[in-house]
């Protein structure tokens, strides 16, 4: 592993900056300018004076925080220049509007995956192969014993835990923006005859998803009154901050489940309190990571969120690519 010196991108206070243009990526703190790869909270901090993201990553920010915020938008693949560096987002399968992020810079390219996938979903564009010198990757399932299972093979095991069990009401739990919309395309092109009921937070993001035209299932807002007998043989979907606490009090008979790609370590899913998990993630898997690392023929390579030893010693080792690690 070598150290590079003066980086186009570098590591700065724990985020990403580039310094050249004074833009910092996805910061966890105020600055003057923030490129935003997407509308996770995890990605996003209040106080900044102004963001750049795309169209659709500006409109989930503010449906989930409010107008009061500075935001630039632009089309995936318009080129825009700051302090004489070329910018472009490009679509990285996450979720809607979600990006990775070119600059280029006296003709060197540097590319920022943010959070990435390469699986099949129908809620947001497809990852985009972006050929790069310098690549800087997520690598939160770096490990070869990630391997995904097609997701329409997810959606028929959940139906079936939940037809499997008429008598109880089928809880399962996942992230409000991004996955319960996944989950409910993928549901509508199964044989999933039940209701399908969502708390607020992810009936917010449902509409802000159809309003963008992406196909969602029907779903119903759970209301805490709801008639328990009418929720049986029936599913609910919740925001994972909801599994532990009294809001689960408001149900009799559950079976509970959390769909994430921890979920795919059996330890994990035994310590994780819920009856049953489903594997499905919208990061990339082990495979993903280096078929992106690949395409997109970079020669550098810096790996962030996550463990990188054994992408490292995989890439160096097999495939002569130079994996770097940041200045701090
Ligand atoms: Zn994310
Ligand atoms: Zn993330």
């Amino acid at each position: 592993m070598k150290t590079k010196k003066r980086d186009l991108i570098k590591y700065k206070d724990g985020n990403l900056y580039c310094e050249l243009a004074d833009i910092w990526i996805d910061p966890s703190k105020p600055v003057k300018r923030a490129l935003i790869t997407h509308a996770h909270f995890d990605h996003f901090t209040f106080g900044c004076e102004e963001y750049l993201s795309t169209k659709e990553t500006a409109i989930l920010i503010k449906k989930r925080i409010g107008d009061n915020v500075n935001i630039k938008v632009f089309d995936y693949g318009d080129e825009f220049k700051v302090n004489g560096i070329n910018i472009s987002f490009h679509p990285s399968g996450h979720i809607l509007g979600s990006s990775q992020i070119r600059f280029i810079f006296a003709e060197e390219k540097w590319l920022i995956t943010g959070d990435f996938k390469l699986q099949k979903d129908e809620t947001c564009k497809k990852y985009e192969i972006v050929k790069t010198d310098y690549l800087i990757s997520e690598c939160t399932f770096g490990l070869p014993i990630f391997k995904w299972d097609e997701t329409r093979k997810i959606a028929i095991n959940i139906s079936n835990w939940i037809t499997n069990s008429p008598d109880k009401t089928s809880l399962l739990f996942c992230y409000s923006l991004g996955k319960a919309q996944r989950l409910l395309n993928e549901i509508s092109k199964i044989n999933f005859e039940g209701n399908i009921y969502s708390h607020d937070s992810i009936h917010k993001m449902n509409n802000c998803y159809r309003e963008l035209g992406i196909y969602i299932k029907n779903t119903m807002k759970i209301e805490n009154k709801k008639n328990i007998d009418e929720l049986k043989g029936n599913l609910i979907l919740l925001p994972p901050s909801l599994s532990k606490g009294s809001y689960l009090k408001n149900f009799k008979n559950i079976q509970t489940a959390f769909a994430s790609g921890w979920m795919s370590i059996r330890a994990l899913r035994n310590r994780s309190g819920y009856d049953k998990g489903f594997a499905i993630s919208d990061h990339a898997d082990w495979d993903g990571i280096l078929e992106v690392v690949k395409k997109s023929e970079a020669k550098n390579v810096f790996f962030h969120h996550g463990d990188s030893e054994a992408l490292s010693k995989y890439l160096s080792e097999k495939e002569a690519i130079n994996v770097l690690i940041f200045e701090k």
